[in-house]
Formats: C-alpha cells, structure tokens, sequence
C-alpha cells in the first residue's frame, strides 16, 4: 500500500514573522480563519497574508491553531 503523496509545507512571511503551514495536519477547523479574518483568507489566494496584522497578532493567532498545522518562527530565516 502507497501513502498518499503530502502537500508540500507552506511558508508565508512579513520579514518578521513566518508562518509555517502544513495542509496534511490541518483539521479545516477555521479557527484561524474566525480569529484572523484578515490574514487567514480562504477565499484568497494565497489564503495567509503576514502583511495583514501586526506580527503579535499572528502569533497569538497561530498558537491557537489546534491541529498544530500551523507554527511559526521569527524572522524571515529558520533559526538553526
Ligand atoms: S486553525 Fe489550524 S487547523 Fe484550523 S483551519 Fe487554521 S490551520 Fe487549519
């Protein structure tokens, strides 16, 4: 039995935050989406825009993500 091929992790940053979103864990449970009208978007694409909010904001709105599809780091580069 094969498994199903995984969507790549998507990566979307304003300089100084990067948010990290992987579809295969994504429950679809909008809880981003009713937080952060402004930057989760599905009806847009790309449907994450980091421009949209304040960096705080974000993040206070990705820890709330519950599938944990959703992380962040800071900076437009991976800390090592
Ligand atoms: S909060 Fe997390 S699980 Fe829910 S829709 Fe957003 S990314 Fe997906």
């Amino acid at each position: 039995m094969s498994s199903p091929p995984e969507e790549p992790i998507k990566e979307y940053s304003n300089g100084e935050v990067t948010v990290i979103w992987q579809p295969h864990l994504c429950t679809h449970s909008a809880v981003c989406v009713k937080g952060l009208p402004r930057v989760f978007n599905v009806r847009r694409r790309p449907w994450i825009d980091a421009q949209a909010a304040p960096t705080e904001a974000i993040v206070q709105q990705v820890r709330q993500c519950p599938s944990g599809a959703l992380s962040y780091w800071l900076g437009s580069e991976p800390s090592a």
